[in-house]
Order: C-alpha cells, then structure tokens, then sequence
C-alpha cells in the first residue's frame, strides 16, 4: 500500500515479571515507509516491548494487528509472527561467521515460486552496500560490516516490518553513520522500521517518530524534536 499505512499495531499491552509492570498499557503503531524510534532510560522495558513486537512473549493483556494477522495468534510464536511479515536484528549478532556474506544472506532468503535465489542474494548486496564483501567469511568483517550483514538477512524475508535492537551499539561514528544510511534506504522502499537505540542525538535527527518509554509507561510520542524537549522526558533521563 502507499506510505504511511499502519501495518503493526498493539493497544494497551500489560507485560509483568513477578509483579513488577515491565510494559504498562503500551500502545504503539508502526507505519510503512517510516522509522518509529523506541528511547528510554535503562529498565523501562525497551526490549521488552520488541520480545512483544516480535511475538517471543505473550502479554497478559492487549491487543494488537500485525498486517492481516491478529497478534492472539501470534504471540508466544515468534516463528509464525517471522512469516507473518516481521523480521528482527538482535543485540548480539546471530551470523555464521565460517560462512561468506553472500551464503549468510543467502540462507535467509524467503523461498517462493519463480525466485531466483542467486539473483536476488545480488540484489539484496547491493541494496545494502555490500557488494564488495560478498565472498568474504562474516567472521573476517569488521564489527560495524557484520551489523550490516545482519540487517540484509533479516530483509531478505522480505519484512514489511523491520525490528532493530539496538544496530549501533559499540560502533564508532562511520560505522553508525553507514547503518543509519542503510536504515534510510530500507526506509524509502516502503518497509515500516523500528529501532530501539541508546544514541539519542542520532534517533533525534533520524526517526520520523519516537515513543519514549520510562518505568514501562509511555511518557511521550510524536516529532523527534518535541518530544526530546518536552518536561516528562528530559526529567526521565535526568532521574536516570
Ligand atoms: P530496557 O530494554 O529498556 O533496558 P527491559 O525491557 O530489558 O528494559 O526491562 C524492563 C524491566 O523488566 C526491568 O525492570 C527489567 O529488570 C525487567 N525484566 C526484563 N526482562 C525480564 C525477565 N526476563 N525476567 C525478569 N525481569 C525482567
């Protein structure tokens, strides 16, 4: 459909471990050609809410539509919300290190009549700028190279919706810089990003909008600039 097109949605989602509320009544959308930013101090359930996005857990309460599918199916089955639409890049780097970019992309390439694999294993390398590595073994690539690799086979499923936990972290300022172009690219083919990162300054002139979350509650959405000034939050970072 055309940009701007919700395709992930949850309301109200209640997550707790042993009493404690690490998602409160959590409301987020996702729209497609748009880069929705999650900040918040240490704690106030960042990664939480991506295990909720990315179907690993299932809320005690909310609901919530990802595409066509309702997230009562979904959740607690992160493989079904995988080919529901939604692909994730984690933390720490999940790669074959042995293996060369071009076969780690390779084996994350959604299988459909009539793909050709070789073709597309191209395409998807230099849509992310990674021709040039294509027969080198990940495990020989710098950091912020490898973080790249990561990102291009998680859209080689061809997600509508793209999680990234954190894709800058330990990078220097290059490499930041080369993932946020490559964020951008992704961005403008129409896939809705979501990204939960430390690096303020950066998500302040990157995302289209931000969610902040502190204590598990949604203190404030909207313009990178508005919310990023607004009392609630600089007292939540400050209080951090
Ligand atoms: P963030 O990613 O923003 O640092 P988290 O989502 O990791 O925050 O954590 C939110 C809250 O939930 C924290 O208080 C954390 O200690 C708690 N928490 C997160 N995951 C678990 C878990 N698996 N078991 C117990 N407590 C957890």
């Amino acid at each position: 459909g055309p940009a701007g097109d919700t395709v992930l949605e949850v309301r109200d989602v209640v997550m707790s471990f042993g009493g404690l509320h690490a998602l409160d009544a959590v409301s987020v959308e996702a729209r497609s050609g748009e880069v929705l930013g999650i900040i918040g101090p240490n704690g106030s359930g960042k990664t939480t809410l991506l295990n909720v996005l990315s179907g690993v857990y299932r809320p005690e309460s909310g609901t919530g539509t990802l595409l066509e599918h309702d997230f009562a199916e979904l959740w607690g089955h992160p493989h079904v919300t995988a080919q529901s639409g939604l692909a994730r890049t984690f933390q720490n780097i999940r790669l074959m290190d042995e293996e060369t970019v071009s076969t780690n992309v390779r084996l994350g390439i959604a299988r459909r009549p009539g793909i050709d694999v070789h073709e597309r294993t191209r395409d998807l390398l230099t849509e992310n700028r990674l021709d040039w590595a294509a027969d080198i073994p990940v495990g020989s690539l710098p950091y912020g190279v490898r973080r790249r690799v990561e990102i291009a086979r998680a859209l080689a499923r061809e997600p509508r919706v793209l999680l990234l936990d954190e894709p800058t972290a330990g990078m220097n300022p290059t490499e930041r810089q080369d993932v946020f172009d490559t964020i951008s690219d992704i961005r403008s083919r129409g896939v809705a990003v979501i990204v939960v990162e430390h690096d303020v300054a950066m998500m302040r002139s990157f995302c289209d909008r931000l969610v902040v979350l502190d204590f598990g509650r949604k203190i404030a959405e909207g313009k990178p600039g508005n919310v990023l000034d607004s009392k609630e939050v600089i007292r939540a970072y400050i209080g951090s």
